[in-house]
């Protein structure tokens, strides 16, 4: 069957260009249905039914489906979505302590970048996702949710930066009082530190949040943990990350995961006060989620001992380093950062 064009992911005026000759004002009632969390233009119950007929021939709600859904006790939902070509991904529902309700959204099926502590990382990267790809996981999220959302993480499968126009538009979506009119500083997109796109998002404008993902400060251990850092040496993401400073003024998060007996010695830390040196930044730890099989040279990864974490955390704060420690959420569904690969 040939794939009908869908219409999650546009604004009305969007649609309307779509949908025409309907009246703009029936491309406004389309949009505010999917918004409200209609899945079908049967669901659209103040359209006359031959109109909602002739939608569903020509048209979809939705370009993707959810194809499997896990909960785990801490509120964590994974969906496993089948985009319209076949392929899948994955889109996570996180809860924290206080009942916020964040999407974790990917933004590449696959990813190139090969980190040797990722299991996206360890796919082949596939293609990118459109920006109504994007868009359609926050609508399912929601809908599994039964609520509204109030927070977005792009911090799934792929290196959104890779993707960026199509990044860049889903971000206006998500921000535009006609989409779905969140506040930027409720979005992070996180990167693996590609210096160019850094700069390239600062030039949109959009006042996003930026969350770096770090992994080590000291280059020959970086390159190691994320061979992608040959491209984009430290030093010119660190030039980036001032340069999207300056633009937004907001605070960076630098992610670091923690693979224990790799990352967490003194010099790590050391290493790491000098990166933060000049920048505004805060530390956040993600205490390595396990994946079978994965090694680094030869060596099988393993989870860092409490007590290691401790000690490396008095060590950042003994430097004057801000940080907070990510709880563990999804371990359960196999949904926490970096478990994130649909085999299949
Ligand atoms: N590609 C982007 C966004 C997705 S990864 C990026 O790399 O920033 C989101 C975060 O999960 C990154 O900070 C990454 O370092 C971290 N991560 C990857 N694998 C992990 C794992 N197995 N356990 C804990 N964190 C992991
Ligand atoms: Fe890709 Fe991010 Fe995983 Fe690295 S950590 S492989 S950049 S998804």
């Amino acid at each position: 069957m040939p794939l009908l064009p869908s219409l999650a992911g546009l604004t009305a005026g969007e649609a309307a260009l779509m949908l025409a000759p309907l009246p703009r004002f029936r491309a406004a009632q389309i949009t505010g249905w999917i918004k409200k969390g209609a899945a079908s233009f049967a669901d659209m119950k103040n359209l006359p039914t031959p109109l909602r007929e002739d939608l569903a021939r020509r048209f979809s709600v939705y370009g993707s489906t959810v194809s499997a859904a896990h909960s785990d006790p801490d509120g964590t939902i994974k969906l496993q979505v089948t985009l319209g070509d076949g392929l899948k991904i994955e889109a996570v529902l996180l809860v924290d302590a206080a009942g916020r309700k964040t999407a974790c959204l990917s933004t590449q099926a696959g990813c190139a970048m090969a980190c040797a502590f990722c299991k996206t990382g360890s796919l082949p990267f596939r293609r990118n996702l459109t920006s109504g790809e994007i868009i359609e996981q926050f609508f399912h999220l929601r809908r599994a949710a039964g609520e509204h959302l109030s927070n977005i993480v792009i911090m799934g499968m792929g290196e959104p930066l890779l993707n960026l126009d199509e990044l860049v538009k889903a971000l206006r979506f998500f921000t535009a009082r006609e989409g779905c009119g969140l506040s930027p500083r409720r979005i992070t997109v996180s990167t693996s530190g590609i210096a160019r796109g850094i700069r390239a998002l600062a030039g949109e404008a959009l006042h996003v949040r930026l969350a770096f993902s770090l992994a080590a400060a000291d280059e020959s251990l970086r390159v190691r943990l994320m061979p992608a850092t040959k491209q984009n040496p430290l030093a010119e993401v660190k030039d980036a990350l001032h340069y999207y400073q300056q633009q937004e003024k907001h605070r960076i998060t630098l992610e670091l995961v923690l693979l224990g007996g790799v990352n967490t010695r003194v010099e790590d830390a050391a290493a790491l006060a000098g990166f933060v040196d000049g920048l505004d930044a805060a530390v956040n730890l993600i205490p390595w989620n396990p994946v079978p099989g994965m090694c680094l040279d030869g060596a099988p990864l393993r989870e860092p001992e409490a007590a290691e974490i401790l000690r490396f955390r008095e060590e950042l704060e003994k430097r004057g380093i801000a940080v907070t420690r990510r709880r563990r959420r999804g371990r359960g569904v196999n949904g926490a950062c970096g478990q994130l690969g649909v085999t299949e």
